[in-house]
């Protein structure tokens, strides 16, 4: 005991002697090295304190020895299992072409009459990385394509941050028409909607499922859990594996969640890597 003690005051002696000398070398803090987030997902850098601003006793210093936590790495990326192929539904029709004709005149619920344009896809129906949203907002509405508000704007850097092309993959919403003021999609609506995105699934065949947003990935899972209980985890959609993460609207309403964003792109890149099923 006595032994363990003369070695932490040892080490405290030690670290006041390094804090000192570094406090009077001017310096506030020693600076540890940490990966960048990509340029997309970067926030603004804070401009450096003067070096005349006086040192506050509360505020962190670290010492060797003493480092703060690491920041959170992506979860090791399990490879991919071989995809149970989802059969298309007989009762739709067998090409995206045709599908989405049939969107383009459905009237299945209320949006019908709200809407603008239908909402199908966009990207390449050969995409092994296929990315869900919730529904169209007010930008998609008026074009007929998914992701190209600012939120969209985001989804493609995303995709850009890990090596991949927008128009490599496959993106597509639960719902194909706006609901109004944008709001959460009511069950009944994903009930009526919902096939027409496993047909989808079905026909484009991808490896991996992202689901962007709680909504989305709620309805495709057919859960409530919240999305810290979802992310990192690997779930599954009629037999393609599935990930969850943050709306690129949520990331530019609350940029702190880019971190986690980033930590999950990073997790989709490197299951796409290793897994590699046919
Ligand atoms: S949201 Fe879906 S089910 Fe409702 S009208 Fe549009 S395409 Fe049909």
């Amino acid at each position: 005991m006595d032994d363990g003690r003369g070695e932490l005051v040892a080490i405290a002696g030690e670290a006041v002697t390094l804090l000192t000398r570094e406090l009077a070398r001017g310096r506030r803090r020693i600076e540890l090295s940490a990966a960048p987030l990509p340029p997309a997902l970067a926030a603004p850098a804070l401009a450096a304190p003067a070096a005349s601003t006086p040192v506050d006793a509360a505020t962190p210093l670290a010492l060797p020895g003493f480092e703060p936590p690491a920041p959170p790495r992506a979860a090791a990326a399990a490879p991919l299992p071989a995809p149970v192929r989802l059969a298309p539904r007989s009762d739709l029709p067998g090409t995206l072409a045709e599908v989405k004709a049939l969107v383009d005149t459905c009237r299945l619920c209320p949006l019908c009459e709200t809407r603008t344009r239908t909402v199908f896809s966009d990207g390449t129906d050969k995409a092994r990385l296929m990315f869900v949203g919730e529904a169209p907002g007010r930008d998609e509405d008026l074009q007929g394509v998914p992701f190209v508000g600012r939120a969209g704007q985001l989804l493609t850097k995303m995709i850009e941050a890990i090596q991949m092309k927008r128009g490599n993959v496959y993106i597509a919403n639960v719902l194909k028409c706006r609901p109004p003021e944008n709001r959460t999609p009511i069950p009944t609506e994903v009930e009526k909607c919902i096939p027409y995105l496993e047909q989808q699934i079905a026909l484009v065949r991808p490896d991996l499922i992202v689901a962007l947003g709680l909504s989305a990935a709620q309805g495709l899972l057919g859960t409530k859990a919240s999305m810290g209980a979802l992310r990192g985890r690997t779930f599954e959609y009629k037999g393609v594996p599935l990930v969850a993460t943050y709306h690129p609207a949520a990331l530019l309403r609350n940029p702190g969640l880019k971190k986690d964003a980033w930590v999950d792109l990073q997790r989709v890149r490197d299951m796409l890597r290793e897994g590699a099923p046919a």
